[in-house]
Order: C-alpha cells, then sequence, then structure tokens
C-alpha cells in the first residue's frame, strides 16, 4: 500500500470527525459500488484502482464538502469504464449525486479538435462550473491525486498534467478563492515542471525555517501576551510558512533576493470580528515598528477573488522583518476554502452570509446557459463575481488572453509579445476594424496588424492602455528610442539611459 493512500476506514473516520449525525450509510454504499464497479483494475501505479476515488473522496471530505460530493467524488470514474451508469447511480443515490457524476464524467469525454487545448480546456472547466460550481471541487481533487501519482506516468504525460494543473487548475482555483487548492496543485505541479528551482526554494525553506523558527515561536509568544494585556480574545494564533512555488514567483520578482521576502514565515491572528482585527493591528504597531508601506487593509479593499485581512510587516526586536495577518474567523475560512467554503458542513449551523450572492450568480448563470449554445456568448454570461474585474479574449488561433476589464487592442497585444505591440498598427475585433482604444469585450477574437518598418508604439497610447505591462512597455522602447538617438548623436558618449 502507498504512502498516504486511504482505506474505507480512514474515510468513514474523517467523516464521522468532520460531520455532526454523517449519513455514514450513503458513504458506505458509494464505496462498495465503487469498489465492485473497479474490481480488478489497476492505476498505473500497480495500486488497486479504488485508492484513487478513496483519496478523492478524502480530500473532499477533508474540506467538510457535504456528504453527497463526497459520495460523488467515490463515484466519479465508475461511469466511465465499469458496467455501472449513470441510471445505476441515480437509482441508488438519487437526482444530485447522479448529476454531479455525470458532470465529472462528461468533462472528461468532451473532445475539441482544431482547438489550442488551453482553450478547451478552459472552455470545460467554464462550462462545468457554471452548470455546478461543485463538479470543479471533484476536478480539483481529482487532479491533485491524480499529481500525487504522477511519478507512474510517462514522462510526457507527467509534464503535460502538471502543466495543465500550473496553467489551468490552479489560476481557476485562485479565482474562486481557494487558495489551499491552490497551494497544493501549484506545488505538486512545480516539482514535476521546474524540479531544480523546486529543491533550491525548498532549501531556502528549509534553511529559513531552522534559522528563524525559534524568534517566530517567540514571536507568537509575544503577541499572544500583547493581545492577554489588552484583553482581546483571539480565536486562534498560528505561524505559516509560505507555499514553495509562490516563494519562487517571489523570488523572481525580487531579482531572487530572499532579504526581500518578508512574507516567508508569517504569523496569522484570528478573531472574532473586523473591530477587533484592527485593534489587534494598532497594539501589534505599539510594540513593533511597522515597516513603511508594507500595511496593506484588504479589509477595506478585498483582493478581486474576496481575500479579505490585515497585513502589516514590522521590525523585531533582532532586526528580522515579521508579517502579521489579521483576519476574523469567517475571513480565514474564506481565504483557506474560498467559494467551496459555501458549501462547507457547518458544525455551528451558520453559514457565512457575505459573498453568498456568488451561489445565486451561478445559478442564474446556469439558467441562461441552459438557453444557449454558443461558447463565446456563454462566456459573455459568465460574469460572475471572481470574474468580474477580468475579460477573457481570443487570439485567431483561439488562445485565450486574460486582461482587465476595459482593456484595448493594444493591452492585448503587448500581452502577446512586446513586438506586436511595438509594431501595432490597427486591430480587428470579430473580423471588424477597430479604434485602438476601444474597449474588448469577453470572447473578442483580436488579431492584430503589425507593420514591420513601424518605429516604435505611439506615446499617445499611454492616455488609454489599461494595463501596467502595456504601459511598461510603452515607456521602455520610448526610453530605448531616445537612447539610441543619443549614442546616434554622440557616438563616443558613455551615457546610459
Ligand atoms: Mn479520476
Amino acid at each position: 500500500m502507498p504512502e498516504n493512500s486511504r482505506t474505507i476506514e480512514d474515510l468513514l473516520s474523517i467523516v464521522e470527525k468532520n460531520y455532526m449525525n454523517p449519513d455514514v450509510d450513503l458513504i458506505r454504499r458509494a464505496y462498495h459500488l465503487a469498489n465492485e464497479a473497479h474490481q480488478g483494475e489497476k492505476r498505473l501505479t500497480g495500486h488497486d484502482y479504488i485508492l484513487h476515488p478513496l483519496a478523492v473522496a478524502y480530500k473532499l471530505a477533508e474540506m467538510g464538502l457535504n456528504l453527497n460530493v463526497v459520495a460523488a467524488g467515490l463515484l466519479h470514474d465508475v461511469a466511465e469504464d465499469s458496467e455501472v451508469d449513470i441510471e445505476d447511480i441515480r437509482k441508488n443515490f438519487g437526482d444530485d449525486i447522479a448529476s454531479l457524476v455525470e458532470s465529472v464524467t462528461k468533462l472528461k469525454k468532451v473532445v475539441y479538435r482544431g482547438v489550442d487545448r488551453y482553450v478547451e480546456n478552459m472552455r470545460k472547466m467554464f462550462l462545468a462550473m457554471a452548470s455546478d460550481v461543485r463538479v470543479i471541487f471533484i476536478k480539483f481533487a481529482d487532479r491533485l491525486h491524480n499529481l500525487q501519482t504522477l511519478y507512474a506516468m510517462p514522462v510526457h504525460k507527467q509534464e503535460r498534467t502538471a502543466r495543465e494543473a500550473l496553467e489551468i487548475y490552479a489560476p481557476i482555483a485562485n479565482r474562486l478563492g481557494m487558495s489551499e487548492m491552490k497551494g497544493d496543485l501549484e506545488d505538486l505541479a512545480f516539482q514535476y515542471l521546474f524540479p531544480k528551482e523546486f529543491d533550491w526554494m525548498r532549501q531556502i525553506m528549509e534553511t529559513k525555517v531552522r534559522e528563524k523558527g525559534a524568534s517566530v515561536t517567540k514571536l507568537i509568544e509575544k503577541a499572544e501576551q500583547i493581545l492577554r494585556d489588552a484583553k482581546l480574545a483571539h480565536v486562534e494564533i498560528h505561524g505559516r510558512v509560505k507555499r514553495l512555488y509562490s516563494l519562487y514567483q517571489k523570488m523572481q520578482r525580487y531579482q531572487n533576493d530572499i532579504s526581500k521576502v518578508y512574507d516567508l514565515i508569517a504569523i496569522r491572528i484570528v478573531v472574532e470580528d473586523v473591530a477587533e482585527c484592527y485593534a489587534v493591528l494598532g497594539f501589534i504597531h505599539q510594540h513593533w515598528v511597522p515597516v513603511p508601506r508594507r500595511i496593506k487593509d484588504y479589509i477595506a479593499q478585498p483582493k478581486p477573488n474576496g481575500y479579505q485581512s490585515l497585513h502589516t510587516s514590522v521590525f523585531c526586536e533582532n532586526g528580522d522583518v515579521a508579517e502579521f495577518q489579521i483576519r476574523t474567523r469567517e475571513m480565514h475560512e474564506l481565504a483557506e476554502y474560498g467559494i467551496s467554503a459555501h458549501w462547507r458542513y457547518k458544525e455551528t449551523g451558520v453559514t457565512p452570509q457575505k459573498n453568498l450572492h456568488w451561489m445565486e450568480e451561478l445559478v442564474v448563470i446556469q439558467k441562461e446557459l441552459a438557453s444557449k449554445s454558443d461558447f463565446l456568448e456563454q462566456l459573455e454570461v459568465l460574469k460572475i463575481d471572481a470574474f468580474k474585474d477580468r475579460i477573457f479574449v481570443f487570439t485567431p488561433q483561439g488562445d485565450v488572453i486574460d486582461l482587465p476589464e476595459g482593456a484595448t487592442p493594444i493591452d492585448f497585444a503587448f500581452a502577446i509579445h512586446t513586438e506586436i505591440g511595438n509594431k501595432c498598427t490597427a486591430a480587428r475585433v470579430n473580423n471588424q476594424l477597430v479604434n485602438l482604444d476601444s474597449a474588448l469585450k469577453s470572447g473578442d477574437i483580436v488579431d492584430i496588424i503589425t507593420d514591420k518598418n513601424r518605429k516604435g508604439p505611439n506615446p499617445d497610447w499611454l492616455k488609454f492602455v489599461k494595463t501596467q505591462h502595456a504601459r511598461s512597455k510603452i515607456k521602455d522602447k520610448q526610453k530605448h528610442v531616445m537612447g539610441a538617438w543619443l549614442r546616434n548623436v554622440l557616438p563616443k558618449s558613455k551615457t546610459k539611459l
């Protein structure tokens, strides 16, 4: 039996632990059907196939998703290649579980031809999510276990599976605010796609945790003392270590200067309400001097995916910088589980009310989708909160480009390639010539017309571009043109511009 594989007993015990009065019989029955259906079937790892659905269901139960989702996790591969079909599942387990299994099965079967694989996958994910977002949770858990057993796959499949996880699944998990899932998917994929960098980040992390472990423990004790003295009851204080892929991305932004990464280990303080968050921030700043411009109020200004917390970096006694993240219990739950938090089983019976319109919007989208067949139109309809500030447009080859709302053909051109931006002279949107400052819409197919003799971008474009990327590229090019001109005028000058 491989490491971290789960048995039906393990699954039942986490269900008993995470749910109040769970329908254990439902889980048992789903297991028996799955076990029978996969009898004799092996995975490439050489293990019995049933270990896969068990792992998927275990993850879903760990996330505390309602038991129908857990049961569907057990049954998710049954209808694909066994005697058992969706109707059998419907008869035994009812409509809800049957339709979840059916959606997961359909997601695997749909094959688009002649379109970029990335677009295909995006389409499938969007559509499945719009019909029932719980299908995506099962897909995430499925992909997670596939990544955990990727070592048994041929190398080209490893690469493809890992790349899809990194480029499609993880960004969607992120958009849905599911940071734990995003982190798990990214770190597993990272290991396969960039093994050297992965080892490097792991080494950094091990060294830093060794170096800083003791001082973080002291900081936590001190923070607990401060809160006690202030008579502020906290729910929880804990240290959290940055994820490896997220560290890698940050290192790239800071030219690999680890000393600039302040949140390698952060201290999280969870309290009951928002007023207490600000009170805690005040007490933290009374005891430790905050690093200028490092205070982020994501409570007043949440991130686009709904993330809320107060972040502050402070100078500690030993000269180190430490980051505190302060949030309410509800914010904590949403930060870890995002949209899936709404489907979590609640011990207290209390469901977070905020952001519940996500669910309502999804229902609306589901209805609208039912009446439309064209995917591009559907994309237009997909204005759920998580995607509200972004648009998705297509290259003529079918690649998806993700841009902020109001983005123009110039933003699009630079998003594809700097040279396409630099040489852009006109743009066609859905086969119509448009002005370069016109706002693009989700689903638009954008074709950039370039002129290779063009010297560079028009500085006037700075007046309407929406992305920082396009802005900086236009400015860079201007500097470059000026630099070349100066060098021509002053051939021996060492002026660096
Ligand atoms: Mn599967």
